[in-house]
């Protein structure tokens, strides 16, 4: 019987995994999770993704050991680790999931190339997207992910979206001494508060199915009511893609669904669809930002860290990035572009600034994502600049995310005072919001600046695309 050495690294399940489809009949397979110096450094980057790191490996190795097996874990470079594995159990094959992000594509790379030097076959599968690329036909003459809209147009179509795969494989029982799990404090982190893991991921996608779906749509406009949370372990591999828009597009089969429901399974399905292109489109190339429009450093960037900004929505944004690990997308968009237009930040700066705070660790929707708000789309370049303001009074018109972040504005009653407060001279000392700042900046003067820059830019360039502002 020959073996597979199943390489954890980015999905960190057991359940619907295409690569238990791709064994040759009789494989058993191998669980091995590679601790080397580039991963341990990353995962030591950001204590709060140590936490949750460690925690769903401590699942995962559970899940394994209800099936004969256990994890095994080693410490040491990668070429070295292969070898002494693959040579110790006789495994004839190395298998993976496939990364996004530039990094993870060159150690995807690197893992291939050690192990065909090592005569061995090489197995990168895509674990982590609702459809595998292939399955898509996509006309890569045209440069396959110049239009999302196009890309959802085939990924929407009814024949393309498979169930997950139900397949079984084998585990080897234990054969070599694993070395500890990895824990918290290895990397300056602590333990992870809450329970993590496959089964408890599954059990969120079954609620936010059954019970939350029906406000999905109000809850992507709106910061105070939450959206699905199933990014998390999404970006951990805990769920896949599949699993994911499979279960919400069999609630289509309901005759009883309410219009609003069906609003928000469509709603889903393209914020599920959006995840697939920017996580395939993120190994093509993509247009980098101009020097002459964006800057590297800025010296009111500590402003944004430490949401003192004297934009309601942007510092809730902020906070509730420092206090929880996520922010509401909503609002990341409106972060975002307050980084790249308003502070004129290049949008690599506004990710890195998320870096250490955010508990999601999906590096290719990180780029892609804030690239988009750049307007450095893959597609077009397309500066859509939100005003914040605006957007506060259009997504929080009762305040209800802003005071929640921002207990300075607790007292006052709704968007429309807090947005005012200033202008109208508030009995300030009564308030709290006496310790709040004003704005730091004057956003139409910001956007207008940028959109010169931007308009003598394109004189010199030829356009991708058009600007537009919502001021
Ligand atoms: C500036 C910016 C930075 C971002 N950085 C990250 C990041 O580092 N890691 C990350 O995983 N996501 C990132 N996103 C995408 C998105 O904001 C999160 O995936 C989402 O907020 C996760 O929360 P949720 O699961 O409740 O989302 P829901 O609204 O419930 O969405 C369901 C799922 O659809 C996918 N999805 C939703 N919106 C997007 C999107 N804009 N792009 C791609 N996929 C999407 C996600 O997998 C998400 O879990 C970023 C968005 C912006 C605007």
């Amino acid at each position: 019987m020959s073996a597979t050495l199943l390489c954890f690294d980015r999905d960190l399940r057991l359940s619907d995994r295409g690569i238990f489809a791709a064994l040759e009949p009789g494989s058993a397979l191998v669980p091995l999770l590679i601790l080397d110096r580039r991963r341990s450094e990353r995962i030591a980057r950001n204590p709060r993704r140590a936490a949750y790191f460690c925690a769903a490996v401590a699942a995962l190795d559970a899940e394994l050991r209800l099936r004969g097996s256990q994890l095994l874990v080693r410490r040491g470079a990668l070429d070295v680790t292969i070898r002494s594995v693959a040579r110790a159990t006789g495994a004839r094959c190395v298998a993976w999931s496939k990364r996004y992000d530039p990094a993870g594509v060159r150690e995807d790379l690197r893992l291939q190339a050690i192990v065909e030097e090592l005569g061995l076959r090489a197995l990168g599968i895509h674990e982590a997207v609702a459809l595998d690329p292939e399955r898509l036909e996509l006309d890569t003459d045209e440069g396959g992910f110049r239009s999302f809209n196009a890309f959802f147009r085939l990924w929407r179509a009814p024949e393309v979206l498979r169930s997950p795969i139900d397949l079984g494989a084998r585990f080897s029982p234990s054969v070599l001494p694993s070395e500890p799990l990895p824990r918290p404090e290895e990397f300056g982190a602590s333990a992870w508060r809450d329970p993590v893991g496959e089964r408890v991921a599954r059990a969120a996608l079954d609620r936010f199915v059954n019970e939350r779906l029906v406000e999905y749509s109000r809850a992507i406009r709106t910061p105070a009511i939450a959206t699905s949370g199933l990014g998390l372990p999404l970006s951990y591999g805990l769920l896949s893609g599949r699993e994911v828009a499979w279960s919400v597009c069999r609630r289509l089969e309901d005759p009883f669904l309410l219009a609003e429901e069906r609003t928000g399974i469509e709603r889903f399905l393209r914020a599920m669809a959006r995840r697939d292109f920017l996580l395939l489109a993120g190994t093509e190339s993509a247009p980098q930002p101009e020097e002459r429009l964006f800057a590297r450093t800025s010296a009111e960037l500590p402003a944004l860290m430490e949401a003192r900004t004297g934009f309601p929505l942007v510092d809730a944004g902020m906070r509730e990035l420092a206090a929880t690990g996520s922010m509401h997308s909503a609002v990341r968009a409106v972060v975002a572009s307050f980084c790249c237009f308003d502070l004129g930040l290049d949008w690599r700066t506004g990710m890195e600034s998320w870096e250490g705070l955010l508990v999601e660790d999906e590096p290719a929707l990180a780029i892609g994502n804030w690239r988009w708000s750049a307007g450095l789309r893959i597609d077009m370049h397309f500066p859509r600049i939100i005003d914040p303001e605006r957007q506060f009074l259009r997504g929080d018109p009762h305040g209800r995310y802003v005071r929640r972040w921002i207990p300075e504005l607790a007292l006052l009653s709704d968007a429309r005072q807090i947005h005012a407060w200033h202008d109208r001279q508030l009995a300030l000392d009564l308030f709290e919001i006496d310790r709040y700042p004003r704005p730091m900046l004057d956003h139409r003067e910001r956007a207008s600046a940028f959109l010169a820059r931007y308009a003598e830019w394109r004189l010199a360039t030829p356009p991708v695309g058009a600007p537009r502002s919502s001021r």
